[in-house]
This record gives C-alpha cells, sequence and structure tokens, in this order.
C-alpha cells in the first residue's frame, strides 16, 4: 500500500497533521498501535456502566484556542465535535477549610481575591488589561514553527507595538520561576499560591526558571475566555477528527503498532507494521511519536548520526503523574465551601513549600509525603458523562517519581508502581478525605492507572510522564527536543516528527501537527 504521507500515532497531534494534507489533496494514512485512536485523549467507561472517565486529559482549552480548531471549526463540529464552557474554572482548597477560585465572571473572581487583598484584586485587573492586549503576540510565539520567520514576524511586530520595554518585560516573563513572578506581581500569599499550582501540571515547582509562564498564562486565559472541556468526554475531538479525516479521504488503520520505519538512502520511504505489512510514503512519515522510541526503537541507529542520537538519549523525562477516577453518588463535600462543587478543577497544592517538596521528593526517588492532586469535577459542568444526578471524579496526582527507592513518609514498602499503587492511591484520597470528608462513602467504582499503567496505555507517556519530556527552558523553545530540530525534521530525510516531544510541548493544543502538515503541504 502506498501513501503520500503515513502519520505514526493516532494522537491529537498526529490527527490533526493527517486532517490537514488529507484536505490539500495528500493520500494519508494513520496507523495506531492501540484499538482507539486519541492517545492521552480518551473517554472510557471505567468503573461502572454509564460513568464516563477521561482517560488522561480533561481541560479542552488548549485546542479550543487552538489555530487547528480556528482553521476547522465548522468542519470538526459538524463531525461532532462540541465543548461545554466551565464558569467556575479552578480553585484551590487551603489548610484552613479556605478556598480561592477563577471565575470566568470577574466580578466574582475579584471579590474573591479583594476579600483577602484590596490591593491583589486591583493588580490582577491591571494583569488581565495587560493580556488582553499581550495575548496575540504571545499566543502568536507560542503557534510559531521555532525558530521561523513567522516567530521573528511577532517578535518585530510586538516591538513595534509595545516597545523595548515590553520586549525585555515579556523576555522576563518567560525565564521568571513562579515564586519571582508571583512576588513581583501581588502580595496574598493564597493568590500567589493559587497560581502558581499551575506550574505543577508541568515540572515547574516555586522556584524552577521558565516557571512563570504557565501559571500567568492559564489563570489569565481562564479569567478571559473561560475553560471547556468536551461534551459526553474529551474524545469529543478525537471521534470529530478522525470522521474529518475519513471523509476527507485519509484512513485510519487501529491495532497496527509500527515496529520500525524503513529508510533507505538516508531516506524514510514507509513504515512495517508489527503484523508484517509494510506501508510506502512517497513524500513523508510523521512520527507522533516521543522521540526516544522514534530513534531509541522503530529507526535504526546510524553512525553518521551519532551526535544526535546522542541528544536524543540525553532528552529528559518529566515527572510521572498516576489517575485516579472515581464513579461517585455526588460530588465531594467540601469543607470550603457548596460552591467549590461548581469548579472544573479544585487544585488540592495548599502551599508553596509542598510544591516545593513534593518535587523535591519526585526528584531524589522518592514516593512523596503529599502529592499536587488536581481534581477534575467535570460531571459539575457536563452531567450527560454520568446517570442523573450522579458523577465522576478526575484526581491526577502530581508530581511522582517513574522508578523509585523509598517512600518519603516511610508507610509503603513496596518499590514498583504495581505493588505500590493501591497504597499510594489511598494517600491521595487521605488528603482528599482531609478536605472533604466522607467521599469514600460516595464511591461506587474506580479505576488506578500508575505511572507504569499510563505508559501502558500509551507509550508516548514513558515513566508516566505526561510531559512527554521535561519543559525546563533547557528543553524547551528552539531546544526542543533537540536544539537544531525544533523544526520538526530529522536527521533522517522525509521523517519528520510532532507530538507532545516536539515544540511547543504537551497539551492538547495541536499545534506540532498542524504547524508540521502547514510547512509540508506549504499552505
Ligand atoms: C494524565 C494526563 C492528563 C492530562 N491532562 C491534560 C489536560 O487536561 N489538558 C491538556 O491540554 N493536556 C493534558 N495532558 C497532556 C496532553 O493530553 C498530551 O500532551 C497530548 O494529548 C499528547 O498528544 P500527542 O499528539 O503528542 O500524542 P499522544 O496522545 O501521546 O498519542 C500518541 C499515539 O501514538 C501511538 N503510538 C505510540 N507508539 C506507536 C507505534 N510504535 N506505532 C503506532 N502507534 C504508536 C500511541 O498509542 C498514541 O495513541 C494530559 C496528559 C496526561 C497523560
Amino acid at each position: 500500500m502506498s501513501y503520500d504521507a503515513v502519520v505514526v500515532g493516532a494522537g491529537h497531534n498526529g490527527l490533526a497533521a493527517a486532517v490537514h494534507l488529507a484536505a490539500k489533496g495528500w493520500k494519508v494514512a494513520v496507523v495506531e498501535a492501540k484499538a482507539e485512536a486519541g492517545g492521552a485523549v480518551k473517554t472510557r467507561e471505567l468503573t461502572v456502566a454509564g460513568f464516563r472517565h477521561d482517560v488522561a486529559a480533561m481541560n479542552l482549552s488548549m485546542f479550543a484556542g487552538s489555530a487547528f480548531f480556528a482553521e476547522y471549526k465548522d468542519a470538526l463540529t459538524a463531525h461532532g465535535l462540541a465543548f461545554v464552557p466551565a464558569a467556575d474554572c479552578f480553585a484551590t482548597v487551603f489548610r484552613d477549610d479556605t478556598f480561592l477560585g477563577v471565575s470566568s465572571d470577574l466580578e466574582k473572581t475579584s471579590a474573591g481575591i479583594a476579600a483577602l487583598s484590596s490591593a491583589d484584586a486591583v493588580a490582577w485587573r491591571a494583569m488581565l488589561a495587560e493580556f488582553g492586549s499581550d495575548a496575540p503576540h504571545i499566543f502568536g510565539l507560542l503557534g510559531a514553527p521555532m525558530p521561523s520567520l513567522a516567530a521573528a514576524k511577532v517578535v518585530w511586530k510586538a516591538w513595534r507595538q509595545k516597545g523595548t520595554g515590553w520586549l525585555y518585560d515579556t523576555l522576563r516573563l518567560l525565564f521568571a520561576s513562579p515564586r519571582d513572578f508571583l512576588d513581583a506581581r501581588f502580595k496574598h500569599v493564597k493568590l500567589k499560591t493559587m497560581m502558581a499550582a499551575w506550574g505543577l501540571h508541568l515540572d515547574f515547582p516555586p522556584d524552577v526558571a521558565g516557571g512563570a509562564l504557565f501559571p500567568y498564562l492559564e489563570s489569565m486565559a481562564s479569567q478571559a475566555f473561560g475553560m471547556v472541556i468536551g461534551k459526553g468526554g474529551a474524545d469529543t475531538i478525537i471521534t470529530a477528527m478522525t470522521s474529518l479525516l475519513t471523509a476527507k479521504g485519509g484512513e485510519l488503520i487501529l491495532n497496527a503498532p509500527v515496529e520500525s520505519i524503513r529508510v533507505s538512502g538516508g531516506r524514510a520511504t514507509g513504515v512495517a507494521l508489527a503484523d508484517g505489512r509494510i506501508l510506502e510514503a512517497q513524500k513523508a512519515v510523521i512520527a507522533n511519536i516521543h522521540l526516544k522510541i522514534l530513534f531509541g526503537r522503530l529507526v535504526a541507529a546510524d553512525e553518521a548520526r551519532a551526535d544526535f542520537d546522542r541528544k536524543v538519549g540525553q532528552f529528559r523525562a518529566g515527572p510521572g503523574t498516576m489517575m485516579i477516577h472515581l464513579a461517585l453518588e455526588d460530588l465531594p463535600d467540601w469543607r470550603a465551601g457548596e460552591a467549590l462543587k461548581r469548579f472544573a478543577y479544585v487544585h488540592v497544592a495548599p502551599d508553596l513549600e509542598m510544591m516545593s517538596r513534593v518535587y523535591a521528593e519526585a526528584a531524589a526517588g522518592l514516593l512523596p509525603t503529599e502529592p499536587v492532586l488536581v481534581v477534575g469535577q467535570p460531571t459539575a459542568i457536563d452531567p450527560t458523562r454520568a446517570p442523573e444526578g450522579k458523577h465522576v471524579l478526575w484526581v491526577q496526582v502530581r508530581v511522582l517519581p517513574a522508578e523509585f527507592h523509598g517512600d518519603a513518609a516511610g508507610e509503603i514498602t513496596a518499590r514498583n508502581w504495581d505493588d505500590a499503587k493501591e497504597a499510594y492511591a489511598e494517600r491521595a484520597l487521605d488528603i482528599i478525605e482531609r478536605y472533604a470528608p466522607g467521599l469514600r462513602s460516595k464511591v461506587l467504582g474506580r479505576a488506578i492507572f500508575s505511572p507504569t499503567d499510563l505508559e501502558r496505555e500509551n507509550p508516548n507517556l514513558i515513566g508516566g510522564d505526561n510531559l512527554s519530556g521535561s519543559h525546563h527552558l533547557d528543553q524547551n523553545f528552539i531546544f526542543r527536543p533537540v536544539a537544531g530540530y525544533s523544526r520538526y525534521a530529522t536527521p533522517v530525510k522525509s521523517l519528520y516528527m510532532c507530538g507532545a516531544s516536539t515544540w511547543p510541548g504537551a497539551g492538547t493544543g495541536a499545534g506540532s501537527g498542524f504547524m508540521l502538515a502547514k510547512m509540508l503541504s506549504r499552505r
């Protein structure tokens, strides 16, 4: 079988690339190892019949704000894509049983902040006003190939409009740690804590340089645009993309692990599947798979690219994550108040000290004493995911070591995830019980994915790393995934990579797949 392009992996980036190339007239096949497309964006009845759980990603705001969605919005909507907006986006619960949250209603957010510090409420509005005029430039940069003329044009235009001082301020934002940035802008520790929790969605505890950007963007974007989840499940984007792909003549081949990339004369010519089938690619093989899988397992070693392979070997993973999925009789009874039940995300990350500690313990190869919890309440926003009156809870446990030699709390004796996951999940549930007593009595069913299980589910999540590679500054921007190869080409001609391990990194923004497809189709 022969195609113009063969895409390896049906993650949302691979699908975005395939949809765009098919729309430009390319003959495209997407080959996926698993029985379902979607990679880290899947929805399943994991616990009890009738309860639909987002296995990994739940928050689709990045997809909704993406250039890919902007271009294919009508077509994707016609193919069934639907979002549900969350008016109450995210909040943090504190040890004194209070909370602070961001709602799309500015007055509501402001009132919560003003109750802590009137100066901070003014500073919040000032930051939001700046975001309004900064966002097009910042998102323009994050949505441009790196480096590229387009990126240079964004910087040039921003400089013309806003001046040198703004450029320096923005560069400082890119380099700052969450704590330094937040200390410079706000006074109250609860506000800083609420925003800093976003750093731990990536691998930025409070004092790591480069960590300020995500807390800033997530906080301001939630305030300015709100947050969205998928109607019925995050898989709404995947079912719509696969349906659009086939409507445009593309093929999706499931249960088809690619065993090797075929290379001849230094050029990728196709792929070999584990079942022996060969798919030829006339123009491009696009790997929507982790760089280390691509060059560690699928492309034969070659002395001629020893330097590149060495750098691939040095590409660092981010920390691991665990998912706990609960089917519930009712939402948690948060001590901090009924109002918390309406928030899409409740961060259980009550102070900056615990955020620093959890990262240090995980980095040292220890099970953290008190992990950060992201408690997602999708059915508070989209009740269609569970039987009437019932709920699902999506709990992401961050940040965890892929492998560990001890438990910082000195309680768990197991030394691998298969043996430790139940006990560690109990630790996470104990933490929620502290803030929402009685949670366990509401549980109708549960499913736990340790870091190891997440990698079994999606090989791209090496060691349960939900980022497909650390986002620290030395692995981001022009350094992602390897300096000199941030524009999706590889040392093998006609072999391209996209996905979370490439610029602009993890998340559901479909950026790498779409940018690569536009570069290949030249439009
Ligand atoms: C637990 C968790 C929670 C997250 N939450 C959010 C969130 O709320 N919001 C958000 O924006 N982002 C979130 N993310 C991040 C986001 O989901 C990912 O960064 C993104 O989905 C990665 O997409 P991708 O296109 O790189 O490919 P992936 O989703 O990694 O898909 C790659 C595909 O390639 C396939 N594959 C691998 N090897 C082969 C092979 N040899 N042959 C064929 N196929 C192969 C895999 O099976 C997989 O289907 C989360 C991630 C995780 C793990």
